[in-house]
């Protein structure tokens, strides 16, 4: 039984996260999506309704589950979960040095447990968390590039 965490802030949900949950599913047994509260970022969403979305949009994956992370470190949260796995992401290489970093902490802490590099289809390579909230916020036509229960809610908070 392989279990990777998929963690990340998820402020909203998109369809390049989408991507990666399905690479992954694809290498491992289970997933577990674990959302970070991350107040340093100020979230639009509040940790609680980013998980409940992303339960909505990953309900037809019986081999992913969603966590919320509230304090600690996230290898010691992936350790207690017998993980073998963290996935991440990877767009461009702007990414690169921040993941590199992470990674190599992550596994001087926990040898046993590696970090995974996906990339996504190219078409998802410049979308953002926060291109989302931003073009929405603004008016923007951005139904091509979030699931249906992201959109929803964020009609209802910014009226996109
Ligand atoms: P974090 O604050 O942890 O970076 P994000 O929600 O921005 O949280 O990203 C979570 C993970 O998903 C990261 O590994 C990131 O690289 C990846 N990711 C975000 N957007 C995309 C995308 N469009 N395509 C592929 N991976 C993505």
């Amino acid at each position: 039984m392989k279990r990777a965490i998929y963690p990340g802030t998820f402020d909203p949900f998109t369809n390049g996260h989408i991507d990666i949950l399905e690479r992954a599913s694809n290498l491992f047994d289970e997933i577990i999506i674990a959302v970070a509260v991350n107040s340093q970022k100020k979230p639009m969403f509040s940790a609680e309704e980013r998980a409940e979305m992303i339960k909505e949009c990953v309900a037809e994956y019986p081999t992913v589950k969603v966590d919320t992370l509230h304090s600690g470190l996230l290898i010691d949260y992936a350790r207690q979960k017998q993980a073998v796995a963290i996935i991440r992401g990877l767009r461009q290489v702007a990414d690169f040095e921040y993941e590199f970093q992470i990674a190599l902490m992550n596994r001087h802490l926990c040898p046993e447990i590696t970090t995974v590099f996906l990339m996504p289809n190219e078409k998802y390579t410049y979308l953002t968390s926060s291109i989302i909230r931003e073009v929405g916020a603004l008016g923007g036509d951005i139904s091509d590039f979030v699931p249906k229960p992201v959109l929803k809610r964020l009609k209802a908070r910014i009226g996109v």
